[in-house]
């Protein structure tokens, strides 16, 4: 049988505790989990750069050893699982709020390739409402954000912030 590969694309600008969650399940039902930091080469975008996201994710997932592995990629996400060989998508669900917009992505991705399918894992409870989007507003107004990311890039938010005063 061959290896059950996923691969778990999102901006992860920057990870957080949710996306740590949804990675550490994802490891329990695949063989691989391949964490790609989906970007824009036309329109960049974000706070951290493609390649400090992948640090971050590097340093945060280190403890999976060769389960996990990080990755970037631009261009449909279905040329990059057909590259890579991969014939699953994880995304991760939050409450009520993510839900019609992984549903089109979703079927948009069906539609591109019939052959990958994409599954929804369920985060805990805890990490419910932890959006990398809310984390960087507290973060940038010099809040306490430990519970929602880990350490590595707390300190990272903090030096990026400090930088910005
Ligand atoms: P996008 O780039 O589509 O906005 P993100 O990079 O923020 O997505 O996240 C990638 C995936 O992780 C998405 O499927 C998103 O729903 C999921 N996700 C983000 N935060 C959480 C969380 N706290 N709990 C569960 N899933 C999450």
């Amino acid at each position: 049988m061959s290896a059950r590969l996923a691969i778990y694309p999102g901006s992860f600008d920057p990870i957080t505790n949710g996306h740590f969650d949804i990675i550490r399940r994802g490891v329990r039902c695949f063989d691989h989990v391949r964490v790609a930091v989906a970007y824009n080469r036309q329109k960049p975008s974000g706070l951290f750069t493609p390649a400090e996201r992948v640090e971050m994710l590097e340093e945060s997932t280190a403890e999976f050893g060769d389960k996990v592995s990080i990755d970037s990629f631009h261009g449909l996400l279905v040329d990059y699982a057909r590259l890579t060989g991969a014939t699953t998508i994880i995304r991760g669900l939050r409450a009520v709020a993510d839900f019609d917009y992984e549903f089109q992505l979703a079927l948009m991705n069906r539609h591109l390739n019939g052959d990958v399918e994409t599954v929804f894992l369920m985060a805990d409870a805890t990490h419910l409402y932890t959006s990398a989007t809310l984390v960087k507003e507290v973060a940038a107004l010099g809040g306490d954000i430990s519970q929602q990311v880990p350490s590595a890039v707390q300190k990272r938010l903090q030096e990026k912030f400090r930088k910005h005063e």
